[in-house]
């Protein structure tokens, strides 16, 4: 059984259906409303645990009944919750994500307490790091956080997820140094690199790109189209599944922490891995939500 750690972010999600996105200036009524655990870090945590790995959480959240009641969700499924802190006068990180009839999204995020993740708690909780095999972060909460994190985990020979996401232009050299795995979408791989992905070529320069800056395994993915993969002098494309898709919310999180959950650590069986992920994300994106759609393992069968 993999053992993965996950530093990020922990939201409470609340999702607002409607026909259409509204446009600037326009008022528009819901068709649904309704509210679930979601946030990257939360979201790959509980893909993994699903999908069998011993999971643990480095997160925040604000001292409130939000923040509580994200916490007893990531109880609830087992999920080593000891690395959360409970930030004093700070709200718990929210997102409020607009989804349309053809399962489009727009999202804003409040970040709150995901913001006040610091160097002091890492060190607190380095135990759990050292613990694992797999340690994964995303950009929804302190970058310094993330970096000591990863600097920790390359001493004590863990492996590092980065999913840079939500993107942005001038990542610090130093976390990429400490990256083993970098796994963007297609939309974040060309803010990383400022490549267009237009075919396979175009992956395969962007990848190379991110491995002149030291990574040495990329994975991006690809939404209906699925996801390509450069490691080690190989690449390819692993197709995603025909589905009707209808909220792909969560889709790159269960892709993601499903395909770690059954990843070696030597990345051998990588090409397999994202197969798994593959399958498990065509399971959300057929389901409203994020923690709610992510399937567990034995769904997969
Ligand atoms: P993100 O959610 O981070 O933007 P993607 O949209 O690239 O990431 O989706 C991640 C993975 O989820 C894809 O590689 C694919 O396997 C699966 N996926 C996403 N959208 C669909 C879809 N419409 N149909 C089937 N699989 C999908």
């Amino acid at each position: 059984m993999n053992k993965v750690t996950i530093i990020g972010s922990i939201n409470s999600d609340t999702t607002l259906r409607m026909k259409y996105l509204p446009k600037p200036g326009e008022t528009l009524h819901t068709t649904e409303l309704f509210t679930s655990g979601g946030g990257k870090g939360a979201n790959q945590a509980i893909a993994a645990r699903r999908n069998g790995a011993q999971t643990a959480f480095i997160g925040a959240v604000g001292k409130d009944d939000t923040g509580k009641r994200m916490i007893t969700l990531l109880e609830k499924e087992t999920i080593d919750i000891s690395g959360i802190e409970v930030i004093d006068n700070q709200s718990t990180g929210s997102a409020y994500i607009l989804l349309d009839s053809f399962g489009e999204n727009s999202i804003i995020i409040h970040s709150g307490a995901n913001n006040h993740i610091t160097n002091a708690q890492v060190k607190a909780y380095q135990d759990l790091i050292e613990a694992s095999d797999f340690i994964i972060a995303q950009f929804e909460s302190t970058l310094d956080s993330t970096i000591q994190a990863f600097k920790l985990a390359k001493q004590n020979g863990v492996k590092t997820i980065l999913n840079p996401a939500p993107a942005f232009e001038q990542i610090p050299p130093e976390l990429l140094a400490h990256t083993d795995l970098i796994i963007p979408n297609e939309s974040e791989v060309e803010i990383l690199t400022g490549i267009k992905i237009s075919s396979e070529q175009s992956m395969k320069e962007a990848a190379d790109y991110l491995h002149n800056l030291g990574i040495e395994s990329v994975v991006i993915t690809l939404g209906n189209k699925g996801a390509f993969y450069d490691v080690k002098g190989k690449s390819g494309i692993i197709p995603a599944l025909k589905v009707k898709a209808v909220d792909t919310t969560a889709a790159g999180d269960t892709f993601i922490g499903a395909m770690v959950s059954v990843l070696q650590k030597d990345f051998s069986n990588l090409e397999e891995a994202i197969k798994y992920g593959t399958r498990a994300a065509a399971l959300t994106v057929q389901r409203f939500g994020a923690q709610p759609s992510i399937p567990y393992g034995s769904e997969l069968l």
